[in-house]
């Protein structure tokens, strides 16, 4: 049975400080309601009433002074039911839109989303592999620009902006403290940003932007134990436990990818041997390739050296076996790291995402097989290993993911649009 809407609620940051009263009731519920139109898109009132399990009058008197100052505005009829049509009711992205920033390592994209996770409109800059931060921070702030005229729209609109990059990322100060593929170390990205765009800014690590999407408008919608893995040129994972991100006491948690897999094994960027990471991301998988190739008695190979991850998927797939052998042994590598993963936190599934996961699905194949085939005796591997949302998994959707939810807590908490300061309130 589909859960009520009302247990996602606090999904990020714990939901409204307890209070007793009334007054606490009603901002209570207005944060179900508003919740629910971020996940589930426009909706009537009637619609609201019946998902939320809240009577029809409830709704209407705390939705009325929303529809008043403009923060919902009608969005069409429901086709639907008898006697007069009602009003669907969206947020207006004239009031509050959130800028999702998606940096990767030569080009970012900026889009303009609105409180339910619709993308307006989006632009993209690229540049050189390690471009300084502070121009990244500018090419990112010209194409916010350009999407607000293009949309009629000025800064005022914008009410914060969600960074999402790869990389060891403190969410809680925004500080870069190593994206070792973009070669920035020791950036305080969100004052860069927040200095440049006068907005507040949240800055995440991709795997955890991703995860927070998922469970509010993917997969994970209505789950409240699983894990996103991100698998690229690294490692990472956004952690959902117990329905909330897990960030742990230093605002890095979920970087299973320097979880120890063979302290014998080559250096990693973290400074430690042997890490997940550079046994089955995307460069340890090419070295393997290339180790492979420059063997003895190498059979013949349709790849080489310089075979990119999707050669080596097709090659899989047509029976090579230099591309059999290379695959088989990461895989190897990927189950361990995710039997570990499943241990540690128990999921119901594990999203799977990133360049790996897309130019190589003959990985995640060969990975399910030998997940099905484990045999423990205390408990099951099975469990589930799927593929992004094709929405929730876009990098700028995920970027406005924490932002979006952050600001519709702060409105329920304070009944106004939220300050400048809303990011770093609690
Ligand atoms: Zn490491």
């Amino acid at each position: 049975m589909k859960e009520t809407i009302g247990r996602r609620v606090g999904l990020e940051f714990g939901g409204l400080p307890a209070k007793s009263g009334k007054q606490d009731l009603r901002r209570r519920n207005l944060l179900l309601l508003l919740h629910y139109i971020q996940s589930e898109g426009p909706a009537s009132q009637a619609e609201l009433a019946r998902r939320t399990r809240l009577s029809p009058a409830t709704v209407s008197g705390i939705l009325q002074p929303l529809i008043e100052s403009r923060i919902l505005v009608e969005e069409g009829k429901s086709s639907t039911g008898l006697g007069r049509r009602a009003s669907i009711l969206a947020f207006n992205s004239r009031i509050a839109v959130i800028a999702g920033v998606c940096i990767d390592l030569e080009e970012c994209e900026v889009a303009l989303v609105d409180l339910s996770g619709r993308v307006l409109d989006k632009a993209c800059a690229r540049y050189p592999r390690y471009t300084e931060p502070n121009e990244v921070v500018e090419l990112a702030a010209g194409c916010l620009s350009t999407l607000e005229a293009r949309n009629s729209l000025d800064r005022s609109s914008v009410a914060g902006a969600g960074v999402a990059i790869p990389g060891l990322i403190n969410s809680r100060t925004g500080l870069v403290q190593v994206a070792s593929n973009l070669g920035w170390v020791n950036v305080q990205l969100r004052a860069l940003f927040e200095q440049r765009l006068g907005v507040p800014v949240r800055v995440e690590h991709l795997g955890r932007a991703k995860a927070q999407a998922e469970a509010i408008w993917g997969k994970g919608k209505n789950h409240r134990n699983f894990v996103c893995l991100e698998i690229g040129s690294g490692i990472g994972a956004g952690v959902v436990a117990q329905g909330r991100i897990l960030r742990g006491a230093g605002g890095i948690g979920g970087e299973v990818g320097h979880i120890p897999i063979d302290p014998a094994g080559p250096v990693c960027a973290c400074g430690l041997k042997g890490c997940w990471e550079v046994f089955c991301a995307g460069p340890a998988i090419r070295k393997r390739l290339a180790q492979r190739l420059g063997g003895d008695n190498v059979p013949a190979s349709m790849l080489n050296p310089l075979s990119t991850l999707r050669d080596l998927n097709a090659a899989y797939r047509q029976g090579d076996q230099v591309a059999a052998g290379v695959i088989e042994e990461s895989a190897q590598y990927l189950v361990r790291g995710l039997v570990g993963v499943i241990w540690s936190f128990d999921p119901e599934f594990v999203i799977l995402t990133g360049p790996v996961v897309n130019d190589c699905p003959g990985l995640i194949d060969a990975a399910k097989t030998i997940m099905g085939g484990l045999t423990g005796n205390a408990r099951s591997f099975d469990i589930p290993l799927i593929l992004e949302s094709h929405h929730a998994g876009t990098g700028v959707v995920a970027a406005s993911a924490a932002v979006s939810l952050r600001y519709l807590e702060e409105f329920a908490s304070t009944d106004q649009p939220p300050s400048a300061r809303f990011l770093s309130a609690r």
